[in-house]
């Protein structure tokens, strides 16, 4: 606690919005779901995650959508249906938490349609809590300001997390030490939010602190790291990449084919949305304004937030550096110009041919089936494994009918495997694998 700190409390009041309400968190991403959830009971409102999807999830996703709508707005309605029957719901006291955005896609579309559903279907009373950065997050009433930057804060030390977890797991020993280290982590950082003091520098070391245990839960992992085994980089659309019910644990079935994966992570598309706010100020002539400022000043608290909280995992991440989300935008130039192209294709596509140049074997882009981020890219992809040496790049589409996708795996990892014979870039590894020529593998020892 640093000097001076009293424990402020930035509890909610009786008469706050959300008060006696449940607010219900879409997983979209196991481990970043519950760190949100945390930051709302850490402002005193009682939140919690989506319960794991199921084939029920499927099956009410499929009843209560007309098949126009993408797969995650399936996965998520079937999610928060399956809230609603659980026995004892109250749905005065419900709240279902549904970002929204601007943009070229239908996720802009997600939050009224859920809220049509819900009220064609009886279910009218449940609210959606829609926090949008067109309205500064009014709907949050004073909380806004320290649930954004907390949950922001929330965001990077979940990827940070399932990072770890990506880099040690296929290499454990012990099947399951990873995973067990993984949740163990998630749920260090969740009570640590939760219990967390209002002061912004006290609740920093203390996540700060709760990265630095999880670095030595990951570090503990018995291990013997491989320079052999193929990295693949794993882009795409960021709720079917990150949810893993979605895209069949693609991750997981590529560890059982012998590779690592590079998934890109949640706070690569906040960046991007804090680009886009400054570009598009620029283009309204009013970069020379408020707006510009405090956009500036708050994308500046967020990277030294971020700077601080991945500090603990610096050395264990050596080679595995995320780019600046400028970087992503000067690697995607040549394919998707992000002054001309919006949405996650130009991040996916920057991305791919960032981790193309650092020594990735393969690229793999995971998308929703009809998602046009994925098309796009898919159309690009060609040229940009081309220029970097014949790199395999494979989209999967996902809709909750994928039937090949072990058979699919076997074939794409040979690919990535006579690539990574001849490609042209050098992959820069950690410390604790072992050098090449050294016989055998080592293990992790931090
Ligand atoms: S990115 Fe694709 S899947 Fe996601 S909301 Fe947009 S159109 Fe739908």
């Amino acid at each position: 606690m640093p000097n001076g700190c009293r424990h402020l409390s930035r509890k909610i009041g009786p008469n706050h919005p959300l008060a006696g309400k449940t607010v219900y968190i879409p997983t979209m991403a196991e481990g970043s779901a519950d760190a949100f959830a945390a930051v709302f009971r850490w402002l005193g409102v009682n939140a919690t995650s989506t319960p794991p999807s199921n084939e029920r999830t499927r099956e009410l996703g499929a009843k209560y959508t007309n098949g126009d709508e993408c797969y995650p707005a399936k996965v998520t309605v079937g999610d928060f249906i399956r809230v609603i029957e659980q026995p004892g719901f109250d749905a005065k006291r419900t709240m279902f938490f549904m970002p929204t955005a601007e943009g070229p896609c239908r996720f802009g579309q997600y939050a009224p349609f859920l809220a049509k559903t819900l009220r064609d279907n009886g279910y009218g009373d449940v609210q959606i809590l829609s926090p949008t950065s067109k309205n500064s997050y009014t709907d949050l009433g004073e909380i806004s300001t320290p649930f954004m930057r907390a949950g922001w804060r929330a965001v990077v030390a979940a990827d940070l997390l399932r990072k770890a977890l990506h880099r040690t797991r296929p290499y454990e020993l012990v099947p399951g030490a990873a995973d067990k280290a993984y949740q163990e982590s998630v749920a260090d950082l969740c009570n640590t939010i939760e219990k967390s003091c209002a002061d912004n520098d006290c609740q920093l070391q203390a996540l700060v602190a709760s990265m630095a245990r999880a670095r030595e839960r990951y570090r503990r992992v018995p291990a013997l790291f491989d320079r052999t085994v193929p990295l693949i980089g794993v882009v795409g659309e960021i709720y079917c990449r990150m949810n893993t019910f979605s895209n069949d644990d693609l991750i997981r079935k590529l560890e059982g084919y012998g590779a690592e994966a590079w998934l890109s992570d949640i706070a690569e598309w906040i960046q991007y949305t804090n680009a886009e706010q400054l570009r598009k100020l620029k283009l309204r002539r009013r970069y020379w304004s408020l707006a510009t400022v405090k956009a500036k000043l708050r994308w500046h608290i967020q990277n030294s937030d971020e700077h601080a909280i991945v500090k603990p995992f610096k050395e264990d991440f050596a080679g595995y550096e995320e780019p600046d989300i400028y970087e992503v935008f000067e690697c995607a130039q040549p394919y998707l110009p992000v002054t001309g192209v919006l949405g996650e294709m130009v991040l996916s596509v920057g991305k791919a041919a960032y981790l193309a140049s650092h020594g990735a074997d393969g690229i793999i882009d995971i998308s929703p089936f009809t998602c046009m981020n994925g098309i796009v890219s898919e159309a690009v992809y060609p040229k940009l494994s081309k220029d970097h040496g014949g790199i395999p790049i494979r989209n999967f589409y996902f809709d909750g009918t994928q039937s090949d996708l072990d058979r699919d795996l076997g074939i794409y990892m040979e690919l990535a495997r006579s690539y990574r014979e001849k490609k042209p870039y050098t992959r820069k590894f950690p410390h604790y694998f072992p050098k090449p020529g050294e016989s055998g593998v080592l293990e992790k020892t931090g």
